[in-house]
């Protein structure tokens, strides 16, 4: 019998299967819908031998010294810096829109510019746009207008089929207006691409003496909570006195009894050119064309820079319906989907020993160095 069951085999349920094996000497089943462990960090080779991400560009980066050291147990780094730009029109600027991106979209009022904005602000400061936007100042306001429209506005209705005034602000936050010619997208301390992948780390964490790993499986198809109200849990079949540590959709787990919680998803379409290069960066923002948000073109991040040919992928937003096959890959944020999904975590809360961890389970927006530490955090409290 096991001591734990872990479901989702992405970085929240593989650290916490690890470390739960490792350090308490766990027997654990750790299982996923998926063939293939690794959730949406999940990458590989493509015919063409370009290492592409299956569920769309993950770069990690962290100022967790904690989190750095813990995954570099199971790999060395391609010290990857990650730069994009915005396509505007005909032009590509730095994003997060930066003091040179100002310089390209201002010309020779740039200097004077930059002087309010870093009096105002202070010297590498990070300004969210809808701070900036309610600034009284008429030359920071025609900024920020210009940084709404040009970076902002279509990208987010795009992604999010709703404006950045209309979702989460700490959505638009995460790519702020920068105050520093500092052109990468991340300024963490922390930062790069798995030498051999992401796939090779989780095959590494989950390794381990007591760990057990199921694909194709449901979390449905083997735990049970019932009755309603006094809740207990069964592992196939046959009450289940242990740990469970579940990291998919709750709601879909629940059978939607409440409703189905609204996620965002995307369709990724790769292509592969018979020529080195396709775009200049790693990622090319589309934020005022286009009906797909992003270009990521896999050698940059991969470090196959001398590969003869190349291989890219599109993103296509659009809304999760719950059919086979979708993704939710976002959560998105608002009272009402978070009262929602509190009466989904209300459920669980009766439940001794089950927990939930990551984007999905909890319903929120976390990059990977924060559900690390997340996992880290859970196997210790545990
Ligand atoms: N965003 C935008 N334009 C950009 C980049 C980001 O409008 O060029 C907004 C958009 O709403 C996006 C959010 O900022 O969903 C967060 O961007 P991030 O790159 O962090 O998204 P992720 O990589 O997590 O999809």
């Amino acid at each position: 019998m096991y001591d734990c069951i872990v479901i989702g085999c992405g970085f929240a349920g593989a650290v916490v299967a690890r470390q739960l094996a490792e350090t308490r000497g766990k027997k654990l089943l750790i299982i996923d819908s998926r063939d293939h462990v690794g959730g949406n960090c999940f990458d590989r080779k493509d015919e063409y031998g370009i290492c592409i991400h299956q569920y769309g560009p993950h770069i990690f980066h962290t100022n967790s010294k904690r989190v750095y050291d813990y995954l570099s147990r199971f790999t060395d780094w391609y010290h990857y810096n990650h730069e994009v730009v915005g396509k505007i029109y005909e032009r590509e600027i730095p994003v997060p829109f930066n003091l040179n991106s100002l310089e390209m979209v201002f010309g020779g009022k740039a200097p004077e510019l930059e002087k309010k904005l870093v009096d105002r602000f202070g010297e590498g400061a990070r300004v969210p746009i809808l701070e900036l936007m309610n600034d009284k100042d008429d030359d920071l306001k025609e900024i920020a207008a210009y940084v709404y429209e040009n970076v902002f506005l279509k990208y987010t209705m795009k992604q999010w089929g709703k404006s950045p005034k209309e979702i989460d602000p700490a959505v638009s936050g995460r790519v702020p207006v920068l105050l520093s010619r500092d052109n990468r997208y991340f300024q963490d301390e922390y930062q790069g691409i798995p030498l051999d992948g992401y796939t090779a780390i989780f095959e590494k964490m989950l390794a381990f003496d007591g760990i057990e790993v199921r694909l194709n499986c449901q979390g449905k198809e083997v735990l049970r909570v019932e009755p309603e109200g006094r809740e207990k849990v069964y592992f196939e079949g046959k009450p289940f006195h242990g740990q469970v540590i579940f990291t998919g959709a709750l709601d879909e787990f629940f059978d939607c009894r409440f409703g189905r919680l609204p996620y965002r998803s995307l369709d990724f379409r790769f292509e592969h050119y018979d020529k080195p290069f396709y775009q200049s960066h790693g990622v090319v923002n589309y934020t005022v064309s286009e009906d797909f948000t992003r270009i990521t073109e896999f050698k940059y991040l991969s470090g196959q820079m001398d590969a003869k040919d190349t291989t890219i992928v599109k993103e296509y937003p659009m809304a999760y319906s719950g059919k086979q096959g979708e993704i939710p890959y976002y959560a998105i944020n608002n009272a009402e989907n978070d009262s929602l999904f509190e009466k989904y975590r209300d459920l669980v809360e009766q439940i001794p020993d089950f927990y939930l961890l990551g984007r999905l389970a909890e319903y929120k927006y976390y990059n990977i160095d924060a559900i690390v530490e997340r996992a880290l955090d859970l196997a210790e409290r545990i």
